[in-house]
């Protein structure tokens, strides 16, 4: 379906919580307002979770998981198969959802939506997931095997750029392995989060086994603090993924904490040049740059700046900046005026730090669309690694353009960066495709392809200060995550006693 036949996300009721199958305003006598980023128009009013709002979650969860646990996976599957279909039936409402409060543009939303659904796909297969290991006669009339139970109650806490994908990523996989799950999402667009949790209870999951607490740092720490929250995945800045992973642990529960970026994208010379500029304005701009995969600097290796340049500046200047469910938009607003003002901030840093401001995005205006917090794409040429435009993460429509001699440089630039989220390199040239791909220290690569998220069965996640924990979100990494190992070694009495032994057990 395309803009023009959505209709547009027009509620005025208060956003709450979703707490043992039924929505709620909570406890918390706090509230906040909720914006439509392409008015500036305060949307909707959302109640922020106490302490005692997270504890009735926590509580309804812990109450609904062990039935849930103790379900065959075939049957936790068929819900989440029907879930599957009602989220097909429901994409386009999500989706106007999201560009109502995120302010992405539709067709972005619907791809947003798409990509959540590749990983309840994935999850639709966990009893093969949950397959363990069996070893026959490990000694005489002994087996041993692995199976994988789940962890209980845990909780999901997302950021503001994916309402709809991020808490994918994490609970079809948690609720396949039998866990109960707790979300809290973001205060900037939590709507798509309360039809998420309408439609698994029209599934059939059971009431509890899902719940949402909206809220701020107030409800992420009362999570982190809880004793019966097992595990807490994270997906949101780098210094709050850093708080919850030290936290999470300092409260012995297991953590994946996924956190900022700064994604270059490399071009050779031997590169296909309109290719290459495609790729560049598409991931640097799309969503207005507020992706965690977004490309947002250029490494130029070689005599290809000269010949790249004119071309992204001529390009950042034709975007067509809109509302997003205006269906010529190309890119949308900004998800607030405070991140707007941040942005903005760092266009004029970047000038007075000495780079050369080739397409100024600031000041952008929309007709009909004056509150909304709009900006221009933005490009920067002659940037250099000590600048803070550089180093750090801007999250937003600016693309800064860094000159290096070869590729051993483009590399070595790469590799220097405390982030290590997403990377892409263009080139014709096999061997200087491997080479990178091989030497690269980023979690996740493209060859020509500038946003590589990998698909539902590989599994998300950067490295170095883009990622704290050990395992990836969703995929293979996602059911380990959720699930703990054990091993089950058994004998059974049909042999004449032996005797006790005091010496280690070995194959006999
Ligand atoms: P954020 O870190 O501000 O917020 C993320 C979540 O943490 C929200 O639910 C928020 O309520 C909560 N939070 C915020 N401050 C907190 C505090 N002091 N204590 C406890 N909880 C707190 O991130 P954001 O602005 O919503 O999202 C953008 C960021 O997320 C960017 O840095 C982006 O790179 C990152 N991100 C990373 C990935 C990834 O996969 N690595 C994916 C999407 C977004």
């Amino acid at each position: 379906m395309g803009a023009a036949a959505a209709a547009a996300f027009t509620s005025t009721a208060d956003v709450g919580h979703w707490i043992a199958g039924a929505a709620t305003p909570g406890r918390g006598a706090r509230s906040q307002p909720i914006y439509n980023p392409a008015t500036g128009a305060v949307a909707r009013q959302l109640r922020l979770a106490d302490e005692v709002d997270v504890a009735a979650a926590v509580a309804a969860a812990s109450a609904a998981q062990p039935a849930w646990g103790e379900m065959p996976p075939l049957r936790r599957a068929r819900v989440l198969n029907a879930f599957l279909a009602l989220l097909n039936q429901h994409r386009d409402e999500l989706a106007a959802m999201i560009t109502a409060e995120h302010g992405k543009v539709f067709s972005d939303a619907q791809g947003e939506v798409m990509r959540g659904i590749d990983i309840v796909e994935f999850a639709c297969g966990i009893p093969q997931l949950l397959k363990g290991g069996y070893t026959d006669q490990v000694s005489t009339g002994i087996d041993n095997w692995t199976m994988r139970q789940p962890l209980g109650v845990v909780a999901g806490i997302t950021p503001f750029n994916f309402p709809c994908m991020v808490p994918m990523w994490m609970f079809p996989v948690a609720l396949a392995c039998g866990n109960a799950f707790v979300l809290k999402p973001s205060e900037r667009d939590p709507s798509a989060s309360l039809l998420m949790a309408r439609l698994l209870q029209q599934a059939g999951l059971p009431d509890g086994v899902f719940n949402v607490v909206q809220g701020d740092k107030l409800a992420v720490d009362a999570l982190l603090a809880h004793p019966d929250v097992r595990a807490v995945s994270f997906v949101g800045s780098t210094p709050i993924a850093q708080h919850i992973y030290e936290t999470g642990a300092r409260h012995g529960k297991r953590v994946q904490a996924l956190g900022g970026a700064k994604n270059h994208m490399v071009v050779m010379p031997d590169a296909e040049l309109e290719q290459a500029v495609d790729a560049l304005v598409g991931a640097a701009y799309g969503s207005a740059g507020e992706r965690c995969m977004a490309i947002s600097v250029a490494v130029l290796v070689g005599d290809v700046a000269e010949r790249i340049v004119p071309r992204l500046a001529e390009r950042a200047r034709a975007l067509v900046i809109r509302d997003g469910m205006d269906p010529a938009a190309e890119m949308g607003p900004i998800v607030t005026r405070e991140a707007r003002q941040r942005i903005e901030g760092y266009i004029a840093l970047g000038v007075e730090e000495g780079a050369q401001l080739v397409v100024d995005g600031r000041g952008h205006t929309v007709p009909g669309r004056e509150g909304g917090f709009f900006t221009g794409g933005t490009l920067f040429d002659h940037v250099r690694p000590q600048m803070r435009i550089y180093r750090e993460e801007i999250f937003g429509p600016v693309l800064v353009c860094v000159r290096v001699p070869d590729p051993a440089a483009a590399i070595a630039l790469v590799n220097a960066h405390e982030f290590g989220n997403g990377v892409a390199c263009f080139t014709r040239d096999g061997g200087t495709a491997r080479t990178f791909a091989r030497q690269i220290e980023v979690g996740m690569v493209g060859i020509n392809v500038p946003i590589p998220v990998p698909m539902a069965w590989h599994g998300f996640g950067g490295w170095k200060r883009s990622l704290f924990g050990d395992m990836h979100a969703y995929g293979e990494e996602g059911v380990r995550f959720y699930t703990r190992q054990k091993s089950i070694m058994q004998r059974w009495p049909d042999r004449v006693a032996e005797g006790a032994s005091f010496v280690m057990p070995t194959a006999r």
